[in-house]
């Protein structure tokens, strides 16, 4: 499939690793779902997007290896190729209480899920190892009816813990009557988001996980991001799942496969 070849129309920086990209593009995303970015002369990578208001989007990239270290040496006014938006999307039911749980930047789709469903009560939970690596902090307190609550591993911002010790003080809180209109969303590290599943399978609480798998084509052709041991792909059937298929999925929060195929064991 042809890519589209649009300008970066804006960059704003997040924090030290971070950035986010915006294009003055109707890309007609939902939250949860991703595109594939062609960063010239390196490859083409899937991203999550993390603003789309009709008329512009932006992806927020973290610097780790030769694609993002490219794009973040790209300039507002430079090309870059997108396919998508491809894959499943997060629920959107303004009438539910959502609670997100965030790490890193799974941050972005979720903030995203913020400005879509508006009115809906959000607890936000958003973990970092550091203050430094938190995301949107400004931003999430402006939208209306959502409670912030921060948790770094070190203690430098918020509660001195994991986002899932936040999680299950909430969860302690909600009325048995009130459950059904309770949503977990959750992103971030595969391991977090596992503890998530397992908190709201204990707790019977509905719940959807981001899963990121390794992935080519974005649209279910070349089978790099098939999973154990269902054999469906992520960028189509996800990266959103459902609970009941989340648990269905055996290596999930214990391995995922390399771009070579290898398995790689989750720590
Ligand atoms: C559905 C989905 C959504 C994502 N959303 C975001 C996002 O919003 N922000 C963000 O910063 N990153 C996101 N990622 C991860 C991002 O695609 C990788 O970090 C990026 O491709 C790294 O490329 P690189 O060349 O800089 O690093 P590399 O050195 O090539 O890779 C670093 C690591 O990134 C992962 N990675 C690399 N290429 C891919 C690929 N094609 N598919 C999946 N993982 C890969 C691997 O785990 C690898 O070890 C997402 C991945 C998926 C699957």
């Amino acid at each position: 499939m042809d890519s589209t070849f649009i300008k970066i129309s804006d960059i704003e920086i997040e924090n030290s690793n971070v950035k986010t990209f915006y294009f003055d593009y109707e890309l007609k995303s939902k939250p949860g779902q991703f595109i594939m970015l062609w960063i010239p002369g390196t490859d083409q990578k899937p991203f999550s997007v993390s603003f789309d208001n009709g008329q512009k989007f932006g992806l927020t990239i973290f610097k780790r290896g030769p694609a993002t270290n490219k794009l973040f040496k790209m300039k507002i006014g430079d090309r870059v190729g997108i396919n998508g938006p491809y894959g499943t999307n997060f629920t959107i039911n303004p009438n539910l209480h959502y609670i997100m749980v965030a790490g890193g930047y799974g941050a972005a789709p979720l903030k995203f899920l913020t400005q879509t469903i508006n009115g809906a009560a959000i607890d936000f939970i958003a973990g970092g190892r550091t203050k430094d690596n938190l995301l949107f902090e400004e931003e999430l307190t402006k939208i209306p009816n959502l409670n912030l609550h921060i948790t770094t591993d070190d203690g430098s911002k918020g509660y001195k813990g994991f986002v899932t010790d936040v999680l299950v003080e909430l969860l302690a809180k909600i009325d048995p009557a009130q459950k059904d209109k309770t949503l977990v969303v959750t992103c971030g590290p595969e391991l977090m988001q596992k503890k998530v599943l397992d908190i709201c399978n204990e707790h019977n609480i509905n719940c959807e996980v981001s899963i990121e798998r390794y992935m080519k084509c974005g649209m279910g052709i070349c089978g790099q991001c098939v999973i154990d041991d269902l054999g469906i792909c992520m960028c189509k059937d996800g990266p959103v799942v459902n609970q009941k298929l989340a648990n269905q999925i055996f290596e999930f929060g214990k391995y995922h496969r390399d771009k070579s195929g290898v398995i790689v064991h989750s720590q």
